[in-house]
Order: structure tokens, then sequence, then C-alpha cells
């Protein structure tokens, strides 16, 4: 990668930063598309976040990825908000319009994205089961609604965080949701099309834990979906195989994210399948 004094700057934000691929996936894009873009880890301290986001503008960048802890912080030093970030409340994406600082949120996007494309299923009209009430939940569950599913079933084992996502949703879109206990998942499971596990159980190094919901629950009419992408496949993504379900790995949501994000600061689409190439090389399993 050749630097000059035209090359374009794009950071990401995040404590830690370390372990984020998306430096990987992004250079990987700008290289394939010939663009003299650079993608640079920052990691910002969250009692400087304000002077981070003032950076933007100071050092001219395109734009930045925001990730955890500053995804909902970040939001009252943007100028401007997308409809989707701000209804899940958390932003991931900042673009600088000539110095003016406007957030998006393509987390949520970014997972429908790869249930069209991957899966080739469409949310309107169905009923989904999500597996947790987190940041990754909010933004999946209030884009689902967006994008015109029917029914929304939060099973999180603290129903208050999961209330404030159906209280969003029924306030604010078509559709309508209800939180439940976890205990409930059995006859949620017969009433739904789709289950999305966002939390992280099956995450690595605790990739032997069994999923939150038994291997006989999952009845092969489910598609099962898993946000974890680390590992590729885990235990509640093998069990659905085991049953007969489609499944949808984690790995979409990730680089979904990334492209739509990449079209947001170069107004061009992303090669997803150089971004997913760049992921698997570099993704430590
Ligand atoms: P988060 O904000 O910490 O939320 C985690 C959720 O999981 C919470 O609702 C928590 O329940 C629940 N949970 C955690 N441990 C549990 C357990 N032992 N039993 C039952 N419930 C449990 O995390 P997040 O940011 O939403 O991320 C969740 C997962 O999604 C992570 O594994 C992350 O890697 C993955 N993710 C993937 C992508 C992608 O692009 N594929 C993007 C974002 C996140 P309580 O509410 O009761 O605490």
């Amino acid at each position: 990668m050749l630097l000059s004094g035209k090359t374009r700057v794009i950071g990401i934000f995040g404590q830690p930063i370390e372990h984020s691929m998306s430096p990987v996936i992004q250079n990987a894009a700008f290289k394939a598309a010939k663009l003299d873009y650079v993608y640079i880890p920052l990691q910002v301290h969250e009692h400087l976040l304000n002077q981070a986001v003032e950076g933007i503008r100071a050092l001219n960048l395109v734009g930045v990825n925001v990730t955890i802890p500053h995804k909902e912080k970040v939001i009252p030093y943007l100028d401007n908000l997308s409809t989707e970030a701000k209804l899940i409340g958390a932003v991931n994406v900042i673009i600088n319009d000539k110095g003016t600082l406007v957030g998006y949120n393509t987390d949520g996007r970014g997972f429908v994205e790869s249930l069209r494309f991957e899966a080739k299923v469409e949310p309107k009209g169905k009923r989904i089961a999500i597996l947790g009430a987190g940041g990754a939940a909010r933004a999946v569950a209030i884009q689902l609604a967006l994008d015109g599913a029917e029914e929304i079933y939060l099973l999180n084992r603290s129903p208050e965080k999961a209330k404030l996502i159906t209280d969003v949703i029924n306030s604010h879109t078509a559709s309508k949701a209800s939180s439940c206990p976890l205990e409930n998942a059995g006859d949620i499971l017969k009433k739904v099309d789709i289950l999305i596990n966002s939390t992280p159980i099956g995450m690595y190094p605790n990739q032997n834990q069994p999923a939150l919901v038994e291997r006989n629950l999952l009845s092969e009419h489910l598609l099962v979906c898993d946000l974890v992408y680390n590992p590729l496949e885990t235990t509640l993504l093998r069990n659905a195989k085991e049953q007969g379900c489609q499944i949808l790995k984690g790995t979409g949501m990730l680089i979904y994210q990334g492209a739509l994000a990449f079209e947001i600061w170069t107004g061009q689409k992303a090669s997803v399948e150089i971004m997913y190439e760049a992921l698997l090389k570099n993704l430590r399993i």
C-alpha cells in the first residue's frame, strides 16, 4: 500500500481495538477498488471521546467506524443521525460531510443484508425470536422491525433490558414485539420462522459452552442464525444443522455492515467477496 499526501483517511474508534477485524476488511476492499484510502485503528479512551470526535473534523478524516464502548455515547457529539441510528440509539459509522458529522447504524442493516443475500430470506412478514437483548440484539431487532418483520420475541434473562427494545419497536414500527423469559423458548420456537442468537454464548474461547436453546427444540422449519462469528460454526448452528434447519453464520453481518459503511464513505459498492477473503484469512479461530 503506497500512502501519499492525497491518501484519504478513515479510522475506527474503540477500546480495546486490537481485536477489530475492520482494518483488515476495509483496507482489502479499498485496495481491490483501487481507492487511495487507508483505514486505521484508533484507541479512544471514554473520557476523551468528545475530543476524538472533534478530531474527525480537525484532521479532515473521511469518517470513522465506532465500536464498543462508544456506540451510544458518541451520539451527543454528532450533528445529524440517520433514521435507524436514531431509533436504535447507537452509531457505528460516522461520515464527515464537509465538517458536518452524520451518524449511521449499519449493524442491523448488515444483518438484514446477510439474511437477504446469504440465506435468501426477506424479513417482511416473518416471525422472529431473538436470544439476548444487548447492543447487537437492539440493532438487529429494530432493523428487522423497520424492514417489515411481523412479530419479534426477545428472550432474555433480564426482562427489563428486553422491554427497552420492545417499547421502541411497538411505538415506532408496524411490527409487534414482546419480551419473554428464556424458559419459554420451547413455546416461542413453535411460532416463529427465524431464531437469532445475539448472546456471546458459544464464542471463543468458550466454544464448548452448551447453546442457550436445547437441540430438540429446533425443528426443521426454522432458519437459525448466530451473530457470533468466532468460531464460524457455533454449537447452536451445529445443532441446528443436525436437526435439518437452514443456518446463517455471524460472518455475514460483520461483512455486510462493513460493506454498507464503505458505501457511505466512498459512494461506491464494496467487494463483499474480497472482504470475506480478507476476514477468513485473518480470523484466528
Ligand atoms: P451485550 O451488549 O453485552 O449483550 C449480550 C446479551 O447476551 C445480553 O442481553 C445478556 O443478557 C445476554 N447474555 C450474556 N451472557 C448470557 C448468559 N450466560 N445467559 C443468558 N444470556 C446471556 O453484547 P452485544 O454487543 O450485543 O454482542 C453479543 C454477541 O453478538 C457477541 O458475541 C458479539 O460477538 C456478537 N456480535 C456480532 C456482530 C457481527 O457482526 N456478527 C456484531 C455485534 C455483536 P443480560 O441482558 O441479561 O445481561
